[in-house]
């Protein structure tokens, strides 16, 4: 798989997320003959648990001299980007 950056995978997988939230609102709103469902649509909450999810699962676990996390996705089957699995000068985030 080609690697890409960090906001191409956000973007992508938010783009999927809204979409299927759409899906099963519409089919709720129909089974329960409910209507504005969109009310219970949260962006902010979908973006939430999307940047958990890639920070416990693609971004790179190395620190950066900022001290902050490394903002580079994961090589393949390893915990950190191609620099990183080099070298940890800074150090690993603890998780
Ligand atoms: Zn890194």
């Amino acid at each position: 798989m080609k690697e890409k950056s960090i906001s191409y995978i956000k973007k992508y997988l938010f783009n999927i997320l809204e979409e299927e939230i759409n899906n099963i609102l519409l089919i709720i709103s129909k089974d329960y003959n409910i209507n504005n469902i969109d009310k219970y649509k949260n962006k902010d909450n979908i973006k939430k648990n999307l940047d958990n999810f890639i920070d416990k699962y693609i971004r790179c676990l190395g620190i950066i001299k900022s001290g902050a996390q490394c903002a580079r996705t994961r090589n393949c089957c390893s915990s950190f980007c191609k620099i990183h699995q080099k070298t940890l000068k800074f150090g690993k985030v603890i998780s």
